[in-house]
C-alpha cells in the first residue's frame, strides 16, 4: 500500500487511541470497584452474619433456667417455660420453642403458635438434637416469600458428675431479612458510589485522553502535509513530556525535509538548465534501457518529440537495434557513430555511453551523449578533397612540363619549329600553377583571417567603369586577331554609389568575374554590366550569353577547384580557384555574391555590397 493510500485510510473510532485510552481507564476502575465490592461486601456480609448468630444464641442464664426447670418437671414447668422465653428480647426471633426430651412441645414464643404446646415436635433436625444433644445450625430460604431465615437447635444439657443428660431442646428461628437488608444497603450505596465514580473517571479518562490524543493528531495531520508537499505547518509544542519532544522532533522534520526538498529541487532545476543549455545531447535510460530523460538538444538532433520517446527503448530512438543489444551499450567503452543521413540531409552523430552506477555498484542505467559530428565530417572529407585536389592540379601542368622538356632534351630544342612551341606551352603551364599556388596562399591567408583589408570609400560607378575600360581596350585588341565579336554595355544608375572596400582585391573579384564572362562566352555577344541602388545595398551585376552553368553545378560553382569543364577551364588557364577567392574576398567585406543561370543561355553573377552615404567631409578626412 502506497503511503498516500495509508494516509486516505481513516482511522477506526473505536481503533483510535482516545477511545482506547477512555475504555481502558473505564474498565480499570470497573475492575477495581468490583473487586473492593465484593471483598467489602462479602466481609460485611460475614460480620453481619456472625454478630447476628451471636445475638441470637441462649444466653447461659436463659440456657441454665431452663435446664433447671426442665430437669426437675413440676406442674408449672410450662409456665415457667414461657416466662424464660418470653423474657428473652429479640426482635430477629421469630420464633423459639422449647421441647422436652420426648419431643413435646412445652413452650413456644409467639402466641401463634401457643396451640402447639403439649404437641409432639415434627421437625426431625429437633429430634436429631435431642437424640445425639449436639447443637444444629442452618439457614433456610422460604422459596415462596424469598425470605432467609437462621435456625438453631440448642440441646439443653443437665450435667451431674461426668455425664450428660438431654433434658430437651431449645428451636429458635430468627429472620435474616435485617441482616440481608444491610448488606443489600450497603451494596447499593457501594454500586451507588462506583457508577458515579466510574461516570467522572470516565470524563477525567476522555480529558486526559484528549490531552494525549491532541498533539498525536496534529502530527498525524502535519505528516500528511508534509507527504504532500507542504511544509508550511508548524505543530504546536505543548509541554516539555516525550509528545513535545516529538512535536518538536516533527517541526525539524518538516525544516528538513523542505529544506532537502528545495535543494533537489534547484539540484533538478540546475540539472535542467544544464542539460537545455548542451550543445550536446544527453538521454538517459532506466537499467531495462527505457528512456527517462531526453534533452533538447537530442530531441533536435534525432528529430524527435520528448513526449513520443520518453520511456521507448534507446535502441530504437538511436535506431541501432539491429547492430547491439542493451548489453552491448553497457559493455561498450568506445562511441558508436550513428549515419542519420537521407537523401538530400547529411547527419553523423557519434554516441558516447557511460553506466549510471549507485555506491553499492548496482547499474541503474546509462548516459548517452549525443554529438553531432556532422559538419567534423565534412570538414575532414573536404580537407580530403582539398589535398587531392590541389595534389592533382600540380601534378597535371608538371607532367606536361616535363615530358615537353624531356622532348626538348631529346632533340627537339634543334628543331627550330617545336622548340619555341615547346618552350611556350611550358612557360604557359608554369605560370599557372604559379598563379594556382597564389591563388591557394591568398586562400589559405583568407581562411586564418591573417588578410589586412585596406578599407576606403570608394566610388564604384567609377571603379567599375575603370575595369570595364580595360576590358573594352583587351577586347578590341582580341577582335583584330579575329575572335569572335563581345560587347560589354554598361547599364549604371546615374548617382555615384560608394561603399567602402579594399580597391585592389575589389577590383580582383570583377576582373575574374569579367574574365570568366570573357571566357566562357566562346560565340560571343553582349556582356550586361549593371549597377543599381537596392534598399541599403550597392548591386552589380554582369551578364553573359555564353554557356551557362547546369543547375546542379549552380550550388557548388564558388566551391574550391570546382569546374563545370575541368579541360575547357584548365584549357584556357583556369585554376577552379576565381570565384572561391571572389566570394571570400565579398564577404570579407560584408556583401554577398551568387549567380543565376540558365544552361546554354548565359548567365548572370551579382555582387551586393552595403552601400554607403557619401558626404563631402569625408574626403576631406582622408586627405587630413
Ligand atoms: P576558372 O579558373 O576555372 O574560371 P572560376 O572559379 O573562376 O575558375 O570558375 C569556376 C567555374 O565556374 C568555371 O570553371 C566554369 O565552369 C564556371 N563559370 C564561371 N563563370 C562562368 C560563366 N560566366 N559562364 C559559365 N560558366 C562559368
Amino acid at each position: 500500500m502506497s503511503w498516500k493510500e495509508r494516509i486516505k485510510q481513516r482511522t477506526n473510532p473505536l481503533r483510535s487511541i482516545y477511545v482506547k485510552i477512555a475504555f481502558s481507564f473505564v474498565l480499570l476502575l470497573l475492575l477495581i470497584f468490583q473487586i473492593v465490592g465484593i471483598i467489602f461486601v462479602q466481609q460485611l456480609k460475614t460480620d453481619n452474619l456472625k454478630t447476628f448468630k451471636q445475638r441470637t444464641e441462649l444466653s447461659s442464664y436463659v440456657e441454665n433456667t431452663l435446664v433447671s426447670v426442665m430437669s426437675h418437671p413440676t406442674k408449672d414447668m410450662d409456665a415457667r417455660i414461657h416466662k424464660v422465653i418470653a423474657g428473652i428480647n429479640n426482635d430477629n426471633i421469630m420464633t423459639i420453642q422449647v421441647v422436652d426430651p420426648k419431643g413435646v412441645i412445652r413452650g413456644v414464643s409467639n402466641t401463634d403458635g401457643r396451640n402447639l404446646v403439649g404437641q409432639k415436635t415434627t421437625d426431625n433436625d429437633i429430634k436429631r438434637v435431642l437424640y445425639d444433644g449436639k447443637t444444629d445450625t442452618k439457614m433456610l430460604v422460604n422459596r415462596s416469600d424469598n425470605h432467609r431465615y437462621y435456625v438453631t437447635i440448642t440441646p439443653l444439657l443437665s450435667t451431674t458428675g461426668n455425664t450428660n443428660t438431654v433434658v430437651g431442646a431449645v428451636y429458635i428461628r430468627a429472620s435474616l431479612d435485617a441482616v440481608y437488608n444491610a448488606v443489600n444497603n450497603v451494596t447499593m450505596i457501594f454500586a451507588t458510589a462506583s457508577l458515579i465514580a466510574t461516570v467522572v473517571g470516565l470524563l477525567l479518562a476522555l480529558l486526559i485522553a484528549r490531552t494525549i490524543t491532541q498533539p498525536i493528531e496534529e502530527m498525524k495531520r502535519q505528516t500528511t502535509r508534509i507527504a504532500r508537499g507542504d511544509y508550511s505547518g508548524r505543530v504546536k509544542v505543548y509541554g516539555n513530556d516525550e509528545l513535545g519532544e516529538l512535536a518538536t522532533a516533527v517541526n525539524d522534520l518538516s525544516v528538513r525535509v523542505e529544506n532537502a526538498q528545495a535543494s533537489t529541487e534547484a539540484e533538478r532545476r540546475r540539472l535542467d538548465s544544464v542539460l537545455t543549455h548542451m550543445s550536446d545531447g544527453v538521454l538517459a535510460t532506466d537499467r531495462r534501457g527505457l528512456i527517462t530523460i531526453i534533452n533538447d538538444k537530442a530531441c533536435a538532433l534525432l528529430g524527435v518529440a520528448e513526449h513520443d520517446v520518453i520511456g521507448k527503448s534507446i535502441l530504437d530512438v538511436l535506431g541501432i537495434r539491429g547492430q547491439y543489444a542493451f548489453r552491448d551499450l553497457l559493455e561498450k567503452q568506445d562511441e558508436i557513430k550513428i549515419n542519420l543521413s537521407d537523401d538530400g540531409h547529411e547527419q553523423i552523430l557519434k554516441a558516447f555511453f557511460s553506466l549510471i552506477q549507485q555506491q553499492t555498484g548496482y547499474t541503474a542505467g546509462l548516459v548517452c551523449v549525443l554529438h553531432d559530428v556532422t559538419e567534423q565530417q565534412r570538414v575532414d572529407r573536404e580537407r580530403r578533397q582539398f589535398v587531392s585536389n590541389v595534389s592533382h592540379e600540380l601534378r597535371t601542368p608538371l607532367t606536361s612540363v616535363r615530358s615537353y622538356i624531356e622532348a626538348l632534351n631529346e632533340g627537339a630544342w634543334k628543331d627550330p619549329e617545336v622548340a619555341p612551341e615547346f618552350l611556350r606551352v611550358t612557360q604557359d603551364e608554369t605560370d599557372r600553377m604559379i598563379r594556382m599556388i597564389n591563388d591557394l596562399l591568398n586562400l589559405s591567408r583568407m581562411d586564418s583571417g591573417t588578410v589586412k583589408l585596406e578599407l576606403e570609400l570608394v566610388n564604384i560607378n567609377e571603379l567599375f567603369s575603370y575595369i570595364l575600360d580595360r576590358f573594352d581596350m583587351m577586347l578590341a585588341k582580341n577582335q583584330e586577331a579575329r575572335e569572335p565579336q563581345l560587347t560589354i554595355k554598361r547599364e549604371f544608375t546615374t548617382t555615384s554609389l560608394w561603399a567602402e572596400v579594399d580597391q585592389d582585391k575589389f577590383t580582383q573579384v570583377i576582373d575574374n568575374i569579367m574574365t570568366n564572362a570573357v571566357k566562357y562566352s566562346p560565340d560571343g555577344g553582349t556582356i550586361t554590366c549593371r549597377l543599381q541602388q537596392q534598399g541599403n545595398n550597392v548591386v552589380l551585376s554582369v551578364a553573359d550569353q555564353g554557356l551557362g552553368i547546369p543547375k546542379k553545378d549552380l550550388d557548388h560553382i564558388f566551391d574550391r577547384f570546382f569546374r563545370v569543364d575541368k579541360a575547357r577551364s584548365r584549357a584556357q588557364g583556369g585554376t577552379g580557384l576565381g570565384l572561391a577567392i571572389s566570394k571570400e574576398v565579398i564577404e570579407l567585406l560584408h556583401g554577398k555574391i551568387w549567380v543565376t543561370s540558365t544552361e546554354g543561355k548565359g548567365s548572370t553573377f551579382f555582387i551586393s555590397l552595403p552601400s554607403e552615404e557619401y558626404e563631402e567631409g569625408d574626403l576631406w578626412d582622408e586627405n587630413a
